[in-house]
């Protein structure tokens, strides 16, 4: 199980829920683990930090990440006449292991792959914004050279696209 992102900061997992709302860490023979002691259910005998949920208790599968996203919860309905994909809704018999269907699992790989597509656009803003501090270096530099080789401030303006007075304002001091 999991999903792990290009920049191995995100991996996620389609989660069974237990009927306190708790995800699903994993799953033993037993049932569904989750973390955390409640008293509600019996603790794991590997882990003790985990509860064992019976599998017949869960209410449905939720995307979960590493980073803390949760996605919109798949409900769990009584009978296959109650399933209907388009309202997230799956039949699963009490008896079966708690494990999403395999087409509820896909959909909640591709909304986990959604959740990853904001931060990915924001790592593209971050490399930009590393480039553009660089380039404002090197202009700085060059500005510095031009007017030490003896340039004006309108021959340095018009080079930049900006006016005689602008190029004076941002750079004079520096000088
Ligand atoms: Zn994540």
């Amino acid at each position: 199980m999991g999903w792990v992102s290009n920049d191995n900061e995100h991996e996620g997992w389609a989660a069974a829920v237990a009927p306190d709302g708790r995800p699903s860490a994993s799953s033993s023979g037993e049932g569904i683990l989750v973390q955390g002691i409640t008293g509600r259910y019996q603790p794991d005998k590997m882990l003790p930090d985990y509860e064992v949920v019976p599998d017949r208790e869960i209410i449905g599968w939720r995307g979960a990440c590493d980073c803390g996203w949760r996605g919109e919860l798949w409900e769990r309905v009584p009978s296959p006449a109650a399933a209907d994909f388009s309202r997230r809704r799956d039949y699963l018999s009490p008896d079966d292991v708690a494990h999403a269907s395999n087409e509820v699992e896909d959909a909640i790989h591709d909304e986990w792959k959604a959740h990853l597509a904001p931060l990915e656009a924001v790592a593209g803003v971050e490399a930009a914004a590393r480039d553009y501090s660089q380039a404002g270096e090197r202009l700085d530099k060059t500005v510095a050279a031009a007017k030490a080789a003896g340039a004006s401030w309108t021959d340095i303006g018009r080079a930049v696209g900006i006016s005689r007075q602008s190029a004076h304002e941002r750079w004079a001091d520096r000088q």
